[in-house]
């Protein structure tokens, strides 16, 4: 087979605008490693539910930032080939996706330090290239310099319903839809203000509103997005 150039990817968007199924999708096609950086954040959020730093919405930020260091978010790849969040080695892939941590994961990820820990060990993660990253910040901080930059887009009102459907799925059935639609749009105006790292589109980065798209438009459309790109680096 032939020899490709390795690129960076990056996929940005709002909460549940489905740029994580795409980004899964993308890499396993072309043969590439993924990395979900929200699940880091919501790993972190988790241990500081889980370690008593949150009063109400009122989060200990120096008590986080003298525990910082213990903190330590991996990734293994599970039978079924899926990547599983472990926090101290502990598996907490599922935990991490249920409302008590979507409730408060937007004051975590706004704290600076927080953010400044995460992002070197992602820049670790794919220094070697041949990545598909996804999150908020990833092509204007993380990888200011990806080949490929995807900005995902939809409206509250679809990203709700598709949280929704999905939290049913998993036989969450104690949210309503009033709830998540409320969750997305908190997430979506605390991510996009905060003062560091704000979730904003990249100059370079390509716009995909997938609201009216299926999952395989959505697939060709990328997949024929990151061919474009490996064949102008070949020229
Ligand atoms: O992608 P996901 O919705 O799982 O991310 C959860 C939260 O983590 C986001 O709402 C955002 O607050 C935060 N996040 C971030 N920067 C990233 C990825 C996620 O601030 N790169």
């Amino acid at each position: 087979m032939e020899n490709k150039p390795l690129i960076t990817i990056a996929f940005d968007g709002f909460s549940s605008s489905g740029k994580s199924t795409m980004a899964k999708s993308l890499a396993k096609k072309i043969g590439y490693a993924y990395i979900d950086t929200g699940a880091m954040y919501r790993a972190v959020t988790l241990y500081c539910i889980e370690n008593n730093l949150f009063d109400g919405q009122d989060l200990d930020t120096s008590e986080l930032e003298r525990q910082m260091d213990r903190i330590h978010i991996t990734f293994r790849v599970n039978s079924e080939g899926k990547s599983e969040t472990y926090l101290n080695g502990k598996n907490v892939e599922k935990e991490i996706r249920l409302m008590p941590v979507s409730s408060k994961v937007s004051i975590v990820a706004a704290v600076p330090f927080v953010r400044r820990a995460l992002v070197k060990q992602q820049q670790e993660m794919g220094k070697g290239k041949g990545i598909v990253m996804d999150g908020r910040d990833i092509g204007t901080v993380v990888f200011p310099d990806a080949e490929m930059k995807v900005y995902v887009n939809a409206s509250p009102e679809t990203r709700a319903r598709r949280r929704y459907d999905e939290l049913q799925a998993k036989g969450d059935t104690s949210v309503t839809y009033e709830d998540v639609y409320k969750n997305v749009c908190e997430r979506d105006y605390i991510d996009s203000h905060r003062e560091e790292n704000p979730l904003r589109k990249a100059d370079d980065a390509i716009e995909l509103d997938n609201s009216n798209m299926t999952i395989g438009e959505q697939d060709e459309w990328l997949l024929n997005l990151y061919e474009s790109i490996i064949n102008k680096l070949r020229k």
